[in-house]
């Protein structure tokens, strides 16, 4: 069995859901008291928080490669980096382990090309909608992205520091978000791809009419 490195905890409410799906994927094919070989690096959220919030993405990048190093030199054979947002700086990391990263936007980009779609909606962070490191990288593959107004990504991303990322789940919060995937899709998204690792803490298939991809959905069902 491979052992898996992940960069968590950013933040941990979502991390809580890689480890246990990863685990319950092992134990659906192996059986038994099989479980993952998992080497995880905690960081301090708050500590990456704060370098997005200056801009200071070469230092972040810094950061999480040092991370990686520690999970290379405890025996990882590839690495997942648990947010969506700070693959941003994956090619800063992959730059300095020799490790292999399993790119979540390429993944989700596979689910979606599987299903027959080509133009999706995103959400996530501020960073996410509106850099072109995930946009670019679906337009790679393809796919075209619309991402939603400069009032409506305020929200978005306010909801997930401000909530999601602290845990809190809110109902007010839920019908925004289904606002804004009902909008997106009367503008010709065939599909929203929730590309922060909390949103699928507030937003779930049952929700919406409107086909949803996320790499912890595509975990469950690889
Ligand atoms: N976990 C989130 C993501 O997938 C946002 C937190 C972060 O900025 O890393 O983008």
């Amino acid at each position: 069995m491979k052992t898996i490195g992940l960069l968590g905890e950013m933040s941990w409410e979502s991390t809580v859901t890689y480890y246990q799906l990863i685990n319950q994927r092992v134990k659906e094919k192996l059986g038994g008291l099989h479980s993952a070989k998992i080497i995880l690096c905690s960081i301090d959220f708050s500590e990456i928080e704060l370098l997005q919030r200056q801009g200071k993405w070469d230092g972040a990048g810094l950061y999480l490669a040092n991370a990686a190093q520690k999970v290379e030199a405890g025996g990882a054979d590839f690495l997942v980096i648990c947010t969506n947002t700070m693959h941003k700086v994956a090619d800063q990391i992959q730059d300095r382990i020799s490790i292999p990263i399993i790119n979540i936007i390429d993944a989700t980009a596979d689910k979606i090309l599987k299903s027959n779609i080509t133009k999706v909606g995103l959400l996530g962070t501020r960073f996410t909608m509106e850099e072109d490191f995930y946009k670019a990288r679906l337009l790679k593959n393809n796919i075209q992205t619309i991402i939603p107004t400069l009032s409506q990504r305020d929200a978005v991303h306010r909801i997930i520091y401000d909530e999601l990322c602290l845990g809190i789940i809110n109902p007010d919060s839920k019908k925004i978000y289904l606002d804004i995937i009902q909008d997106l899709y009367q503008q010709g998204a065939e599909g929203i791809v929730l590309g922060c690792t909390e949103i699928p803490l507030l937003i779930q298939q049952k929700d919406t009419h409107v086909p949803l991809y996320d790499i912890l959905v595509y975990m469950r069902n690889m």
